[in-house]
């Protein structure tokens, strides 16, 4: 079991993905009810991004949590490529898209090098066709492999201007231990390739916190990094979704991920530290360009935070937020392709947040960009951030993870490493309960962790702030370990330790949550429904 240390002031850091994107569309939704979300028009001229999602892959990384396949000579290329146009012009027959103005737009994926020149061509055409596009920034997302010369030339000329990569590790032990193929020599030939195409602009991804991954080997691939000068990086932490071989392998104790809080938080720090040295601008938590340069797609959080921004996101599994309100796509391939067939449209889950949520989106979605603005704050719900997140920033200050500033309260470095874990804390009991009956309903296909398993229990049967929040309900809490028992053979064990490590981590003890439950069943706020 892993301790507080006065270093860590949490003792379970949790990861980072997704947290930005609460609340997760996870309500079934109908083809009517979507178009009917979308019949007004909005505000004049509101900017927008386009995301596409093109799901095939060459071969499978051991860690990769995203809906993705592999690609095969059976695999229907055609037919998701069609399908994808349609959803684009279905997309754009709608009065609301029609007012928008886009300047990003994102080919990723899986793979979309792996995509035939011919198919990109068209789907690119087509966009330019249907959208109004404003100055955008077109990324192009490839893997080494097939980001040849004559790929590049090709995507040049058809009129991306943007690329991005994941190389991941440049440390060629774990590189082969995460089936991620081309060597560290490939790595440098593409980005030469690109170069002299004139690709100014190639972002490169790293992941940290990998199964194996020293702090020395994080330092090296940091500084190999910074040599290639690419335009931006984009750091993300080692993320153990269930689903994916590495999971597998961890579960088995074929490879060991470290738990130790204090070391994993110091390896964000120390990304931080090399990369400020070494000129580029942290934008956000994820987020770091030289200077000249952005990254629209993971840098428009405080657009999103303010509405001043949607997104369409378009192909299997991909994620939307239009007029205030999220929407995830049908996850299955086959049923995708179907789906479009039929309906045009392939958005099967939403989430109507309450005013409520969206004050704690607000406060989400803040932390990725290290400040909490009182003023925006205030502008946007008419009420007193100070206030209604009394208890939330009483406790981030006490534990030095904020301190107050002239706008607000901006996050200390202990903050900035810790900002995932903090942004559960602003979570809701019927959020989390949503959740819950969204996996129970298998209406979840994003990869999600064990750690999120166990927290959407503990947070809320044992998070007392969130006890006070909002009704219980129990017989769903009970169908819900159900769930955790039969695909977790070490649940029990795993429950016990979480429920030690959260009582740390909030600094309360279990028999302090009990007595906030007897309290609440007591005032009749407590409810159970059949199981
Ligand atoms: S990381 Fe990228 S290339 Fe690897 S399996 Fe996932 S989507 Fe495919």
């Amino acid at each position: 079991m892993s301790f507080r240390t006065p270093s860590t002031p949490y003792a379970v850091r949790l990861p980072n993905m997704g947290k930005h994107l609460y609340p997760l569309p996870i309500n079934p939704l109908s083809t009517g009810q979507f178009a009917e979300l979308l019949s007004n028009v909005p505000r004049e001229r509101t900017r927008a991004q386009l995301y596409l999602h093109l799901p095939f892959c060459q071969s499978i990384c051991t860690f990769c949590l995203i809906q993705k396949y592999q690609l095969t000579l059976r695999s229907p290329v055609v037919a998701y490529v069609t399908a994808l146009k349609n959803e684009l012009i279905a997309y754009a027959q709608l009065p609301y898209v029609q007012n928008l103005r886009f300047n990003n737009i994102y080919f990723g994926g899986g793979t979309p090098s792996m995509l035939e020149d011919r198919y990109l061509a068209e789907i690119f055409e087509l966009i330019q066709r249907l959208f109004t596009l404003e100055d955008p920034q077109i990324t192009f997302e490839g893997n080494i492999q097939s980001l040849t010369p004559e790929k590049i030339r090709f995507i040049r000329r058809l009129g991306f201007n943007r690329l991005s990569t994941g190389v991941q590790t440049f440390d060629s032990d774990l590189r082969q231990r995460l089936n991620l193929v081309p060597t560290e020599d490939d790595i440098h030939r593409c980005l030469n390739t690109a170069r002299e195409e004139g690709f100014d602009d190639f972002n490169l991804d790293l992941m940290f916190n990998l199964p194996g991954q020293t702090t020395a080997i994080w330092e090296r691939d940091l500084l190999k990094a910074t040599e290639l000068c690419p335009s931006g990086l984009d750091i993300y932490e080692t993320v153990l979704a269930q689903r994916t071989r590495l999971y597998g392998q961890v579960k088995r104790g074929e490879l060991a991920l470290t738990r130790d809080p204090a070391q994993l938080a110091r390896n964000y720090t120390l990304a931080e530290e090399i990369l400020a040295s070494s000129g580029y601008e942290q934008k956000n938590l994820y987020v770091w360009n030289r200077r000249h340069f952005e990254n629209r797609l993971m840098d428009s959080q405080d657009q999103i935070r303010d509405q001043e921004l949607d997104i369409i996101g378009a192909g299997l599994s991909s994620y939307s937020f239009i007029n205030g309100i999220p929407f995830f796509n049908e996850a299955s391939l086959s049923t995708y392709i179907q789906r479009i067939c039929h309906h045009g449209h392939a958005a099967v889950s939403f989430y109507r947040p309450t005013p409520s949520q969206m004050m704690r989106r607000f406060m989400i979605v803040s932390l990725q960009t290290f400040v909490f603005d009182r003023a925006r704050f205030a502008a946007a719900f008419h009420e007193d951030m100070d206030a209604t997140f009394f208890q939330e920033f009483a406790s981030f200050t006490q534990r030095r993870l904020i301190a107050h500033s002239h706008d607000g309260y901006r996050l200390t470095p202990l903050g900035r490493a810790w900002a995932s874990t903090m942004a559960i804390e602003f979570y809701d009991t019927q959020y989390l309960q949503d959740v819950m009956r969204g996996r129970l309903e298998k209406r979840i296909a994003v990869g999600m962790t064990r750690e999120e398993e166990y927290d959407h229990i503990l947070f809320t049967f044992f998070h007392p702030e969130i006890i006070l929040k909002g009704p219980i309900d129990l017989g769903l809490l009970l169908k819900y370990i159900r769930l955790l028992k039969r695909s977790d053979p070490g649940w029990l064990r795993e429950l016990v330790q979480s429920l030690w490590e959260r009582s740390w981590n909030y600094r309360r003890f279990p028999w302090c949550h009990y007595l906030f439950l007897g309290l609440r069943m007591l005032r009749g706020r407590i409810f159970i429904r059949g199981t």
